[in-house]
């Protein structure tokens, strides 16, 4: 509520939403939507952006993923369950 956006949107997972604060508050505040403002705006211009996220983005806009996606689209059941099991799990 002071410009800290940071510490609102840290603090604002304490808010489960249920709008009490709204019903009783004098300036007809939702603090609720305020609190996901303050998220987003976090997001959007103060988190640190993700190297690895932004070059997946660019692979998948790219088309590397399109014929794996399109096999796996093709496969049965029975195979889907075959190539799950046999992923390879990070440890
Ligand atoms: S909506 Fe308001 S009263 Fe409800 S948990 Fe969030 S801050 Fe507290």
């Amino acid at each position: 509520m002071r410009g800290d956006i940071a510490a609102i949107a840290q603090k604002s997972f304490d808010c489960i939403m249920c709008g009490l604060c709204a019903a009783r508050c004098p300036a007809e505040e939702a603090q609720y939507n305020i609190a996901i403002l303050a998220r987003r705006l976090y997001g959007r211009y103060l988190a640190p952006r993700s190297a690895h996220l932004e070059q997946r983005v660019e692979e998948i806009e790219e088309g590397v993923f399109n014929a794996p996606i399109a096999e796996l689209m093709s496969m049965d059941e029975t195979g889907l369950r075959a190539r799950y099991n046999a992923r390879e799990v990070e440890k």
